[in-house]
């Protein structure tokens, strides 16, 4: 039996923590970033936590993948110009705070300094 406690985006997707949701299918949910770092600054979240990070995703389910990188631009193309930075943190000295995949969409009149999220 895991022990693991769920993540926060896990909670997210059970509705036991709120957020504000942008778009959701069968397998992604999307929600605001609670500390936006751009006028567009959405996550875009497999709901399974099966995947730590992107390369784990690409490898396990690349179709997946493929699906998060669609809802993304969908995202951009409703909420900005069409244009978007995909920001994939991998690993704690990249910035990675929450180990269950996760996309950061950035857009809108994006500055030099939004390379991070
Ligand atoms: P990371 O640092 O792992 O690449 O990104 C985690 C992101 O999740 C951060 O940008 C952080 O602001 C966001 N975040 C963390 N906790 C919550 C939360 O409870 N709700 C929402 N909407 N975003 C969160």
């Amino acid at each position: 039996m895991s022990t693991a406690e769920p993540s926060v985006f896990s909670r997210i997707v059970a509705r036991e923590i709120p957020a504000t949701i942008v778009a959701e299918t069968e397998r992604l949910i999307a929600i605001e970033d609670i500390a936006p770092k751009a006028p567009v600054h959405v996550l875009v979240i497999p709901k399974t936590e099966a995947y730590a990070n992107v390369v784990e995703l690409a490898a396990g389910d690349p179709g997946l993948l493929a699906e998060l990188v669609a809802m993304a631009e969908g995202i951009a193309a409703d909420r900005a110009d069409g244009q978007f930075r995909l920001v994939f943190n991998t690993g704690e000295s990249a910035g990675q705070t929450v180990f269950h995949v996760h996309a950061h969409v950035l857009a809108g009149d994006l500055q030099e300094g939004t390379l991070a999220a």
